[in-house]
């Protein structure tokens, strides 16, 4: 399995953040957006606005998509929801032939309200779309892994995930705030994915900085850890107190599994 970092931005692209972007790339980072190539398709984590031309700059096609998970609504994650279902009526089809989406409460909803403002634009054609709803300890199975859900706090209804596969385990959190809960909820995954939108001193509810980040990476064992969702702020407050087997997500990046 392959992991695909699309976006390792946090909600907006800062100025100078082009200039001061760490890594390789230093371009304006992406909001929220991952792919996971298992090799017989591809899911999705998040797809916030620009995902789907970040989809196509990692390698990856739209018609290998069978499921994408939303941790919530915030635009950021969900902004390119539309964009891929308007190139998925009139053009590429999904190979399993059905896309499946997954949200927390309030999600299918949106998603119908989605539909009506951009009648009929994004309705499928040529394929089916399901719309669940999941709620805390809920699972989803597909060929080969199994995907858990726990409830995590921000200002709206939110998500973490985890994947297990036969081999490979991976946990990622869209947005969330300090939760204990979460170091257990990754505990001993092959890659944790964790979000961290503030720098240390800053506060912003539902978002971890960078000492609770790191508690939470520790806490968890698991063995690769990526700190996304970053800002210009958050990234340069990390960058040279990482510990081993810490980094920071940049755009485009990508782990093996
Ligand atoms: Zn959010
Ligand atoms: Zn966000």
């Amino acid at each position: 399995m392959i992991f695909h970092v699309l976006g390792s931005g946090a909600f907006a692209p800062e100025p100078g953040q082009r200039r001061r972007a760490p890594g390789r790339g230093g371009s304006v980072r992406n909001p929220a957006g991952y792919a996971l190539d298992t090799g017989r398709g591809v899911l999705l984590f998040d797809f916030g606005f620009g995902s789907l031309r970040q989809l196509y700059r990692a390698g990856l096609e739209s018609r290998r998509v069978s499921h994408a998970f939303f941790t919530h609504r915030h635009p950021d994650h969900v902004g390119d929801l539309a964009a891929l279902l308007f190139q998925l009526r009139y053009d590429a089809k999904p190979d399993s032939g059905v896309l499946r989406l997954f949200g927390p409460r309030g999600f299918a909803a949106f998603c119908k309200r989605l539909a009506r403002a951009y009648e009929p634009w994004t309705d499928p054609k040529g394929f089916r779309l399901l719309v669940r709803e999941l709620r805390a300890g809920d699972s989803v199975e597909g060929a080969g892994w199994r995907v858990a859900c726990r409830a995590v706090p921000h200002p709206t209804e939110a998500l973490a995930f985890r994947l297990d596969g036969a081999r490979r385990s991976l946990c990622y959190t869209g947005d969330t705030g300090y939760d204990p809960g979460l170091a257990e909820f990754a505990r001993g995954a092959d890659l944790l994915v964790l979000e961290c939108s503030l720098p240390d001193g800053a506060r912003a509810e539902g978002h971890l900085n960078v000492s609770e980040a790191l508690r939470i990476a520790s806490g968890s064992g698991a063995r690769r850890v990526l700190l996304s969702h970053l800002s210009g702020a958050s990234a340069r407050g990390a960058a040279g107190r990482l510990p081993r087997g810490v980094r920071l997500a940049r755009d485009l990046m990508r782990v093996r599994l």
